[in-house]
């Protein structure tokens, strides 16, 4: 018997311990705004594909610890329609992302970032690693443009590459 191929992909707990680290020392030496993965990562909003509420794991946790610990919020955060807008402004390039956050169950938030900018582009398709935590009859297969990196490896440069 062979052993099941395939990328060994981390569990919650590993990417906040091992993989989040890294990310956020990369980001010291130099942001990712101008990175098309960096920003599609953030992009996701399960409301471009279906009405069951979804969050994709590995953006939620980069928001919370690289965006709200290190981007700066001058207005703070506008509660509006159901759901709460903030601008975060990252320090080392001035680049702006606006948040959308909504909570649809006591477990169940989401958050989103779009970029303000015109020339931060998204790539056409976004890779993860952990994937989503939804509702049950969300299907990823419904997501047509992320899908899970081949490996740790790739998942980290694709998304800490510096502008060129
Ligand atoms: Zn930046």
């Amino acid at each position: 018997m062979m052993p099941p191929s395939g990328p060994t992909l981390p569990t919650f707990e590993q990417f906040q311990s091992d993989i989040l680290p890294v990310i956020v020392h990369r980001w010291q030496q130099s942001c990712f705004c101008r990175n098309p993965q960096f920003c599609k990562l953030l992009s996701f909003n399960f409301e471009d594909y279906t009405r069951t509420p979804a969050a994709l794991l590995d953006a939620e946790s980069l928001i919370d610890h690289l965006i709200r610990k290190h981007f700066k919020s001058p207005d703070g955060p506008i509660s509006t329609d159901g759901r709460i807008i903030q601008i975060w402004q990252c320090p080392q390039c001035d680049s702006a992302f606006r948040e959308s956050y909504a909570e649809y169950s006591i477990a169940m938030s989401r958050a989103f970032l779009r970029p303000l900018n015109p020339e931060q582009q998204l790539a056409p398709t976004g890779h993860y690693l952990l994937g989503f935590h939804a509702f049950r009859d969300f299907s990823p297969a419904q997501v047509h443009d992320f899908r899970p990196a081949t490996s740790i490896e790739s998942f980290l440069d694709a998304l800490t590459r510096p502008p060129s």
